[in-house]
């Protein structure tokens, strides 16, 4: 028969609105785009999308996962681009194959499982659509069916692995119970093939001599349920050689102790009739203690729902058995492939399967809140991004999280000191947000210190900590020199000396814990330089003859030595943001006259000379002489703010830029100010070395002949 008409009578059989034209389309483009190819097995390699496609139409989903799962080795391995995909079959179809193409190069990384728990959690997060998860669980089946091809026996362990730690458990997690068993099974084969080989030896010998006969417990068990009048559909089968070893590691027993390696279960009508049937089941046989179990009433995480019980059954063989209702059968057996079925025959024009669209359908659907439970469940991991170290190593963060966030997570030395980061090989902005599979790596400088722009975007409480506790020392000693340079000044102003001594006194004096402190005080403008020598003064009435010769025991000083000089402070070292901070009015830059206020609280806002609000400011005690220091690092920006007018025609902007960027400069921010048709009035905030690099771009500025005015503010 043909193989094009099987899989879309197939999909008729359950879906008779199904697109079949689009269906031949894939089929065709699949087969042409894969044309020469083979699989390891020496079959077309054609052979493998179609049977992906038929293992996920056997479990009856829509066509576009149908669609994707021809489609989805297209991208990943022919010459074929998503943008075709695309052009050929819509947006829909074409995010399904990215999401599929992108969860196969993922595997392709994850060379070792030892993160098994976050690589679920990233497979579950990246794929955004279901179907994506499910045409790549279709996908693994059919590689594992085929495994033994693989002539690498490392490869082939690599993938059982993988399969067993990676896939197996998602399988479980949304309720894909025979995909899960198979998958298993094969992984299992490859992993342990003695164990395997060893526990079907011993089944063969149990069905020789111990007359395990499934079919005869079936008859036994339903002639039960008819005879206490509860219609009831009964199905049994021996458990996998996996779950029996799996048993017999987690419990410790030798085969031969093991003797339920058959489970049965009972279909039944309603939860009421799943409780009447097991009372009759408990009734009739002995029960085995400590096996029941009611996930009927407490269901399992995954909203799995039925009860399980234990009992020495017909033929005096111990069996295990399941009780449910159909409906929740179906749902322990197909997962969320259960929903399609639900909502076949439906409309299915127009519909938007995005994550959230999806929730809402289910939503509107669920025959069960609890249904609708199982799928936010899956939800959860869109809170998270999951990246890599440059060693593949996989790091989880929330969402929002930026590199820096991602540099402290893979250590805090790392975090303190990260001067850039590459994102998939490319130099990015500390800033970026970071996506799920990206990897990160962190360039780090032993000179490099957190910088307090960066509380601004990070999202983690580690990088937080870590940044405020970085600012919060450098802080106070920042403040402490502040505080020292304020005090010379204020001591040579009032005639005094400046000693450890006096500090010493003045601390006391101003009840402070030790001078360190006072000098912070001072730094922060909390306390002013003239209160801290007023209170080294003794108070006429309080003075004490000992200190009475302390006090004339200042050396000898004149009172003539020029002050102005030695009252300049550098700001060298001193980092922006912390205990001091750049004015705003006047943006200075180095090169030009500085002078600071200590502002309450705040530490030293610097200004330049000229400024007019530091030459208003009316209190000079509060004011400092500063000085850049001597060798301008050329790692720091500083901004310089230019007011600008042009004639407004078209490229103006342009050749702006063009002579600002020629200066090897940066553009912080431009801002309209005042439009009118013929000119704009911009203020354009530039990141400059110094007042001789703004100086260079104000000139040639001046000579574009769209530029009207231009002026530093
Ligand atoms: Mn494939």
């Amino acid at each position: 028969m043909d193989k094009k008409q099987e899989l879309i009578d197939k999909l008729k059989s359950y879906d008779p609105s199904v697109d079949a034209a689009l269906v031949e389309r894939a089929f065709d483009f699949s087969t042409k785009a894969h044309a020469s190819q083979l699989r390891a097995s020496g079959d077309p390699y054609f052979s493998h999308p179609l049977q992906v496609a038929h293992i996920l139409a056997d479990l009856k989903l829509d066509s576009h996962s149908i669609i994707t799962a021809l489609l989805h080795d297209t991208v990943e391995d022919t010459l074929e681009t998503i943008e075709t995909i695309q052009k050929q079959f819509g947006p829909e179809i074409a995010q399904l194959v990215d999401g599929v193409t992108k969860l196969t190069q993922l595997e392709l990384q994850s060379e070792q499982t030892k993160q098994a728990e976050n690589f679920r959690k990233l497979v579950l997060a990246m794929s955004s659509d279901i179907r994506v998860l499910l045409v790549k669980l279709a996908d693994r089946l059919h590689n594992m069916r085929t495994l033994q091809f693989i002539s690498s026996p490392e490869k082939r362990r690599r993938i059982a692995r993988e399969t067993m730690e990676i896939y197996v458990p998602l399988a479980e997690r949304i309720g894909m119970q025979h995909l899960k068993d198979e998958l298993e099974d094969l992984a299992f084969a490859e992993l342990n093939s003695e164990g395997r080989d060893s526990i079907l030896n011993r089944l063969k010998f149990l069905h020789e001599t111990a007359h395990l006969q499934v079919d005869e417990i079936i008859a036994e068990l339903s002639e039960l349920m008819k005879s206490s009048d509860l219609p009831a559909q009964i199905s049994g089968r021996e458990k996998t050689p996996y779950s029996i070893w799996k048993k017999m590691q987690t419990k410790n027993i030798a085969f031969e102790q093991l003797s339920d390696i058959m489970a049965f279960r009972i279909l039944v009508n309603t939860a009421q009739d799943c409780y009447h049937a097991l009372g009759v089941i408990h009734s009739n046989y002995s029960v085995v203690p400590g096996r029941f179990k009611d996930y009927l009433s407490t269901p399992k995480a995954n909203n799995y729902q039925s009860i399980h019980t234990a009992v020495i059954g017909p033929f005096n063989h111990r069996i295990e058995i399941q009780i449910r209702t159909r409906e929740m059968h179906q749902i322990a057996e197909l997962g969320v492939a259960a929903h399609w079925e639900y909502k076949q025959g439906k409309t299915h024009e127009g519909r938007q399967y995005s994550w959230l669209r999806g929730l809402l359908e289910i939503l509107e659907h669920a025959s069960s809140p609890e249904e609708f439970l199982e799928h936010t469940k899956l939800e959860m991991f869109h809170d998270q991004v999951f990246c890599f170290t440059p060693q593949g190593d996989l790091i989880s963060l929330p969402n929002g999280a930026t590199t820096i966030d991602f540099a402290y997570a893979v250590h805090s030395e790392v975090g303190d000191h990260t001067i850039s980061a590459r994102i998939n090989g490319r130099q990015m902005p500390l800033r970026t947000v970071l996506h799920n599979g990206d990897q990160v790596e962190i360039v780090t400088s032993k000179s490099q210190n957190p910088s307090p722009t960066w509380e601004r975007f990070v999202v983690t409480g580690k990088a937080r900590t870590r940044i405020r506790r970085f600012i919060r020392t450098q802080q106070r000693l920042q403040f402490c020199e502040m505080g020292r340079s304020i005090l010379h000044k204020a001591f040579r102003h009032e005639d005094e000396v400046y000693s450890e001594k006096n500090l010493e006194i003045a601390a006391k004096a101003l009840k402070y814990p030790s001078v360190e402190d006072l000098l912070a005080a001072v730094g922060e403008g909390v306390v002013t330089g003239t209160e801290v020598v007023h209170a080294t003064r003794p108070e006429p009435i309080q003075k004490q003859p000992d200190e009475q010769e302390a006090f004339l025991e200042k050396p000898y000083k004149p009172k003539d030595t020029p002050k102005q000089e030695q009252t300049t402070t550098s700001i060298k070292g001193l980092i922006s943001g912390i205990a001091i901070h750049y004015a705003g009015c006047c943006h200075p830059l180095p090169g030009e006259p500085i002078a600071g206020i200590v502002a309450t609280g705040r530490g030293v806002t610097i200004h330049t000379k000229d400024c007019e609000v530091f030459k208003a400011f009316p209190e000079p005690e509060r004011t400092l002489d500063l000085a850049w220091e001597d060798s301008i690092s050329s790692e720091e920006k500083h901004v310089g703010r230019l007011k600008v007018t042009f004639f407004n025609k078209p490229g103006s902007l342009a050749s702006m830029s063009t002579a600002i960027s020629k200066h090897g400069a940066n553009i912080a921010n431009i801002k309209v100010t005042h439009r009118t048709t013929d000119f704009w009035d911009l203020l354009v905030d530039v990141e400059v070395k110094d007042v001789h690099h703004l100086g260079n771009i104000l000139a040639s500025l001046r000579t574009l002949s769209i530029i009207n005015s231009v002026e530093r503010v």
